[in-house]
């Protein structure tokens, strides 16, 4: 059986560590993406404030080895569901099943004026450039704008803003500074109301402002001011965005999205197409846009390719995932949730503790061991 799995995200990764890890080398499965090393999302956060160097955050592929997978770092060019042949700028290959697991691209043009006025801190090309920004900063308000309801890491604008008050404190300039965060959402988590509650009273603390249900209309760069879709305009120093997000372009080529992301069977992450698979960031499954919850759906495909080979039960994708959530001060807090295993999600949010760092330290560490052998 040849599996072809495009993206080696959290997504692609799982799905092929679990397959090589079961059918080792009863399977001809390749494992496509452009890049030559995986950054994990948090790790932008981490070099945007100098908590780690850049070197330190990528974990090569030429470390991926599994029986029966074989990496190529080529770029997706086209992808034909019917068909399931996927072509690179170096090759053609034939699928008897295919994994989509492209994640989601920026579109920082669709904000009128991000591009001139904002910097957005999602991508590592991003985060470095925050990085060489704010020792320049010399004080000031500093906006945390999110410019789409649909984001990935629904905690990730919230610990931005958690982090920026340790990293103005250092400085010793927060006392001549503002932080605010805007979102789209009626709060900075609403999976979790008490999670919710937690980031707002944390924000209390730290003397971060919050303002909720408002998308951005306008970034005017030259008067620095940020136009909101309440009427009220935000005067900032420093714009740090959260930029919309798009399924990437060979994926909206191909035929498979609808509405801008592609649509799969909730329980089985299969598309409309026979034996194509999507899961992760690029999909509307209805869980968040995070790598714990696109690597359970790895999980749940590869248990129905393994099926294809094997008699048995496969378990249904219940949207599950555990989430860690910087609050600043070294403090993490956590809450694990499940989307679709029953009639509406549930969450339990376990706030801040003591673990709360080495947990997600060991979060980090369990996968980069996992997938490419390697300690961190
Ligand atoms: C600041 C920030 C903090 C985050 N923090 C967390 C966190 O604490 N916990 C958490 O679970 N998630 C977090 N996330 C979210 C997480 O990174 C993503 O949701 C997750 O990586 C999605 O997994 P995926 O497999 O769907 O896509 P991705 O991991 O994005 O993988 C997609 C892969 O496809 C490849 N690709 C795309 N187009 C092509 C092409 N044309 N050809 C070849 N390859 C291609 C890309 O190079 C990429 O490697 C964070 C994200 C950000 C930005």
């Amino acid at each position: 059986m040849k599996v072809v799995i495009v993206g080696a995200g959290f997504g692609g990764l799982e799905t092929a560590t679990s397959l090589g890890e079961t059918l080792g080398r009863n399977a001809e499965v390749t494992l496509i993406d452009k890049n030559d090393a995986l950054v994990f999302g948090y790790s932008k956060l981490d070099v945007m404030f100098g908590r780690t160097t850049p070197d330190a955050i990528y974990l090569p592929y030429r470390a991926f080895s599994k029986v029966g997978v074989t990496f190529r770092q080529e770029t997706v060019t086209a992808i034909d569901p019917v068909a399931r042949r996927v072509t690179t700028d170096k090759g053609v290959y034939a699928a008897d099943v295919l994994v989509v697991a492209l994640g989601a691209d920026y579109d920082v043009a669709a904000t009128p004026g991000l591009a001139d006025g904002g910097q957005e801190f999602y991508s590592v090309a991003g985060s470095l450039k925050v990085r060489d920004i704010l020792p320049t900063f010399g004080g000031g308000t500093v906006v945390v704008g999110v410019m789409t309801p649909h984001y990935k890491c629904p905690p990730a604008p919230s610990e931005a803003a958690m982090l920026m008050h340790d990293y103005l404190t250092e400085r010793g300039l927060r006392d001549r500074s503002r932080i605010v965060m805007t979102t789209a959402m009626p709060s900075p988590l609403p999976v979790s109301k008490e999670a919710g509650d937690g980031i707002l009273a944390r924000f209390g603390e730290l003397g971060i402002e919050c303002i909720t249900g408002v998308m951005p209309t306008l970034v005017d760069g030259g008067a620095r001011r940020f136009h909101l879709s309440n009427g009220s305009v935000l005067d900032y120093d420093l714009l740090l965005a959260i930029p919309v997000h798009v399924a990437p372009r060979v994926v909206l080529e191909s035929g498979l999205a609808e509405g801008g992301w592609i649509p799969v069977d909730k329980a089985t992450l299969a598309t409309r197409f026979p034996d194509v698979f999507a899961i992760g960031d690029v999909t509307s499954v209805g869980t968040p846009r995070a790598g714990t919850f696109a690597e359970g759906a790895g999980r749940v495909v590869a248990a129905q390719i393994v099926a294809r080979s094997r008699a048995g039960d496969v378990a249904r994708y219940q949207g599950d995932g555990h989430c860690y959530i910087e609050f600043g001060e070294k403090q993490v807090a956590e809450i694990s949730v499940n989307f679709l295993g029953g009639p509406k999600p549930t969450s339990h949010y376990i706030g801040t503790t003591p673990e709360g760092v080495a947990n997600k330290r060991a979060f980090g560490s369990a996968r980069a061991n996992r997938w490419f052998g390697i300690s961190v």
